[in-house]
C-alpha cells in the first residue's frame, strides 16, 4: 500500500464567505466577501474586486459568446480580515480551544468562524 502523500497545506488568516477589505492598489479599502482560495498562489478571489473583463466561449445556445465580468485574484497578503462580530479590521490570533483550531479577534476577543 502507498502511503498518501502528507499535503503541505497554507495556513491562511483568510477563508472563504469572509469578509475582506483591500490593502492595496487603486481598490483600497473597499470590502468584498472571499468567493474563493487559490492556496497554491496564495490569492483569492473576492467578490466584485478587481474585475477583469473574460472572453466566454459558447457553452450552450441560451449563453452565448462575449466578454464577462469576473472578479479577478488577488494576493492574499493584499487582504484585512473584517471582524464580523465587531466590524473592525481584526487582526487575527490562533488559538486551539477543545482541540479545535480557531481564530480569535485581538480587537473584541471573538471567535471568527
Ligand atoms: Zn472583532
Amino acid at each position: 500500500m502507498k502511503k498518501p502523500l502528507k499535503q503541505k497545506r497554507m495556513r491562511f488568516h483568510i477563508k472563504k464567505n469572509d469578509l475582506v477589505e483591500i490593502n492595496t492598489g487603486e481598490e483600497k479599502e473597499r470590502r468584498g466577501r472571499v468567493l474563493e482560495i487559490l492556496p497554491e498562489k496564495n490569492q483569492a478571489i473576492i467578490e466584485g474586486i478587481n474585475l477583469v473583463k473574460k472572453h466566454q466561449r459558447a457553452r450552450s445556445q441560451t449563453k452565448p459568446s462575449g466578454i464577462v465580468t469576473v472578479p479577478g485574484p488577488i494576493h492574499i497578503s493584499n487582504l484585512i480580515l473584517i471582524c464580523p462580530k465587531c466590524g473592525k479590521k481584526a487582526r487575527v490570533k490562533r488559538d486551539k480551544i477543545e482541540n479545535r483550531r480557531v481564530r480569535l479577534c485581538k480587537e473584541c476577543g471573538e471567535i471568527i468562524e
